[in-house]
Parts: structure tokens; sequence; C-alpha cells
């Protein structure tokens, strides 16, 4: 009997048949041992998500030529990646005709889109769904041929069949239960000496509508899998080595953290970390399994393992940044006692559906910082009663993670001296121990993080 690892390649490490090729000597190598089998889960290749998004709007917008223009670039670049990957003949044929089938089915939902005049998110999540589930087709062809002197068996499971969720379209929460009874038979087969392929990001609701779970969503999906199926490990393979004590694009001197506990892990990305999907680490705190976060361009590095107890003591484990911020501020009308306006502001936000990253509440105004996809606007309709509501824009959240920033003293004087030449205009720390998080200006976030990681690190 094999134990089971899942091994998650994200965009960038499925985004040509390069990026294929390095994937598949991985999956060689970390993923198929004596006793070791793998579940793979695939991101869409890099972008595509991005165009199926387009392909939706402009259908909406009645450019169907576009559109329709949009997915024959898709077509061809994915029958590229194909191409360049030198299958067989009959894998390639195999394929293509899977792929057009793909093609086909978005052409029609176009269709339906120009016509009926909507998106609906039903719709959207069945447009969404095409590229990972074209980046999954070509992919478990080559490993199945790369494969074949091994007799090794590779099963492409369509994670509409399995990854069970609600009908919240566009963000459909996975069913845990459900999941892991639908996967016992997919259990079985790797456990008996075969290999599986299928998609992060998509699944379907009981009636097979298919959803999407979110941006980012794959690292979620692949979690869920590992812990429905007892892996021993879950790899998340991506474009950098490992959680970095900031991200490497904006602080070229951050490094990868070996080891990380969950915690430090979830709230890193939870802050605009965006290596790991927020959710990600949840499933596999309660079930005790190690994630590794690892590169697929550079597989010889050691990358980061997040447990739930690392062996050292980090102070100060990283920073992470979330830019296109707003600040909301309620300040309190005169004639409403602030124990009144407190109740309205918190239920605005939540009848709005609104989770302010940040919080401070002084006796006559309250400040928010809020992520400007959220729709912050409609906070108007509730709280104008009592209170005049004020936005402030291009602000980006700045925050400070380790699980030793409530028990050493004088972090907070580092933190403050290294930012000594910046506005810093919201600070809030006590919500998480583990968190300081403050708003400066966006035109500061790269000065700032950098100030603050050559303090700390
Ligand atoms: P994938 O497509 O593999 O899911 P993402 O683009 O979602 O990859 O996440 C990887 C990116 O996350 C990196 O390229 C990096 O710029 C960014 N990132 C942000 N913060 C961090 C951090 N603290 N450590 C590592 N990467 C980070
Ligand atoms: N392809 C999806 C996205 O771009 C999911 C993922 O890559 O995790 O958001
Ligand atoms: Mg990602």
């Amino acid at each position: 009997m094999s134990k089971i690892v899942i091994q998650k390649f994200g965009g960038t490490s499925v985004q040509d048949a390069d990026a294929m090729r390095r994937a598949i000597t991985i999956v060689k190598k970390h993923g198929i041992k004596r006793g070791i089998r793998s579940l793979v889960v695939l991101s869409a290749c890099a972008g595509v998500t991005n165009a199926l998004i387009r392909i939706g709007e402009l259908s909406l917008l009645g450019k169907i030529e576009q559109a329709h223009k949009a997915i024959s670039d898709l077509d061809q670049r994915h029958f590229g990646i194909l191409h360049d990957l030198h299958l067989s003949l009959r894998s390639e044929q195999e394929a293509s005709l899977a792929l057009r089938y793909i093609w086909r089915e978005l052409r029609t939902l176009v269709r339906g889109v120009e016509l009926l005049g909507e998106l609906t998110p039903k719709m959207k999540d069945k447009l969404l769904s095409a590229g990972e589930r074209a980046s999954t087709v070509i992919f478990s062809h080559a490993l199945r041929e790369d494969l074949d002197d091994r007799q090794v068996t590779v099963h492409l499971f369509d994670a509409r069949e399995f990854f069970l969720t609600d009908s919240q379209f566009c963000s459909a929460r996975p069913q845990v239960n459900e999941i892991a009874k639908q996967m016992k038979l997919i259990g079985k087969r790797l456990t008996s000496g075969a290999i599986g392929v299928t998609q992060g990001f998509i699944g379907s609701t009981k009636r097979g509508e298919t959803t999407t779970i979110g941006r980012g969503g794959s690292d979620f999906s692949a979690t869920i899998m590992g812990v429905a199926l007892n892996a021993q490990e879950i790899q998340i393979w991506t474009d950098v080595a490992g959680i970095y004590t900031c991200d490497p694009r904006i602080v070229p001197h951050a490094y990868a953290q070996p080891f990380i506990s969950f915690v430090d892990a979830s709230t890193m990305a939870y802050f605009g970390a965006k290596v790991l999907h927020p959710e990600t680490i949840g499933p596999a705190v309660e079930a005790g399994i190690p994630v590794r976060v690892l590169s697929a361009k550079e597989p010889e590095k050691k990358g980061t393992t997040i447990l739930t107890r690392p062996t050292e003591d980090i102070v100060v484990a990283g920073i992470a940044i979330k830019r296109n911020i707003i600040l909301a501020k309620a300040s309190a009308n005169a004639m409403v006692p602030q124990c009144s306006t407190l109740p309205i502001v918190f239920n605005a936000l939540r009848t709005k559906n609104i989770v302010p990253l940040a919080t401070s509440v002084s006796f006559d105004d309250i400040l928010l910082a809020i992520e400007a996809t959220d729709k912050y606007s409609e906070l108007h309709e509730e709280i104008d009663k009592v209170s005049k509501l004020e936005f402030s824009h291009h602000h980006a959240l700045l925050t400070l993670v380790g699980q030793g920033l409530r028990y050493n003293p004088g972090i907070a004087a580092k933190l403050f001296n290294s930012l000594k030449q910046i506005n810093c205009e919201m600070i809030s720390y006590g919500g998480s121990e583990n968190a300081i998080s403050f708003v400066v200006s966006e035109n500061d976030v790269e000065t700032a993080a950098k100030n603050i990681h050559k303090e700390f690190f």
C-alpha cells in the first residue's frame, strides 16, 4: 500500500512546455518513490484565468468577435504547449480532441452570454473552469507518456466529479466531508500504485453545476484533497522557493524561512503574502499534515516547511503586504452617542459582508482599513444615518508577522524606528498576537517594506 502526497503546481509552473517538463521531473523525483504516490493538482497555465475573465467581459459587452478571437488565442497557446511537448501522435490527437471540446463549450457559452445579455456567476464559473481543465488535459497526457516505461498508470480525475461545494458560485465553499467520501475511490487507486492528476480551483454543486472557490484557490483545493486522502505531505510548487521574509518582488534581499508555524503562515497569507491562498493552511492544521512550499524553477532548494510547532522559535517571521487599501473613517455625529455608532458601523460591515483588515476606535472616530475590491461604498446606505463616512484611497497595509511579537520587548520601537521617514496613517495591534499592521500611502509601501526588512532581517 502506497502513501499519498499532494503536489500542487501553480500557473507559472505549468505555463509552457518547458515548465510542464520541469513539473514532470519533480513529480517523478518527489511524488513517485517506493511506497509514495502523488495526486498532482494543477492551476490553469499562467494568465489563462485572467484571459477567461476578459472573454466573459467582452461577451457581456457584445464584443463577440473579440471574445472569439481571445478563445482562438487560448486554443493556439494550449495547442502550442502540447505540440512543444513532442508527444506521440496518438497522445497529441487524444489531447487535442479533449481541448477542442473545451473551446467549443466556451464558444457556446460566450454566445449564450451575448444572447442573454448577462453573465451570471454560474456562467462565469463554467467559463473559468476551462483553464484548469485545459492544463490538466495536456499535463496528464505528457505525464502518462513519460511514465509509460515504468508501468505506472496515470489517471486524470475531473475535480467536478468529487470536489463538492455549495452553490455560492465564484466563491463556493468546499464541502469537506462530502469530498472525503467522494475521494475514497481515488485514494484506493493511488494507494494501489497509480498517479492522479486533477484540477485545483474548480468543483461542482451536488446538482452537478460547475463552481470555483475564489482566485488563487488551487492551494486551498490541494490541502482539502490532502486531508481527504490523509496525505503524508502537501507540496505547493510555485515560482519562489518558499515563504520569504517579504515578497521578493518588492524586497530583493528577502529570503525563504526554512520553517514557519501554521499560525504565522496563515497570518502572512491573510495579510497579503500571495504565495499561499489565505485558507490553505486551515485544513492541514486540523489534520496535522505538513505543508511545504517549494520552487518548481529551483527544485533543489529546500523551500519552507509549515509545521504546527517548528523546533526553532522564530520571533519575527516576515512582512506581508496588501496594496489597494481604502481607509474608511466614520466620524460620530455629535447627536448620537458613540455607544450606538459602533454597533451600527459593525452591523453595516456584516450586512455588506465586509471584513476590515484593521480597525482603530477612538472617542469620536472609527477608522477601518478595507480592501478596495470590497463593496465599500455601499456602507454609506447603513452608516450615513448616524455618522459622516469618508473614504481615502491609494493606501497599502503592511503587517509584521511573528509569534514572538507578543513576548519580546522592543519590537514596536524597532518597527517605528525603521519608519521614521514615513507617514504612518493607521496602526493596529492586539487582535492577532502575532501581527502588527499599519497603513501607509501606496507610494511609500516599497520604501517602508525595505526599511522594516533591513531592521528585522
Ligand atoms: P502560483 O501561481 O504558483 O500559485 P502565486 O503567484 O499565486 O503563485 O504566488 C507566488 C508569488 O507570491 C511570488 O511570485 C511572490 O511574488 C508572491 N509573494 C508575496 N509575498 C510572498 C512571500 N512572503 N514569500 C514568497 N512569495 C511571496
Ligand atoms: N487559476 C486560478 C487563478 O488564477 C486558481 C489558481 O491558480 O490558484 O486564480
Ligand atoms: Mg497562487
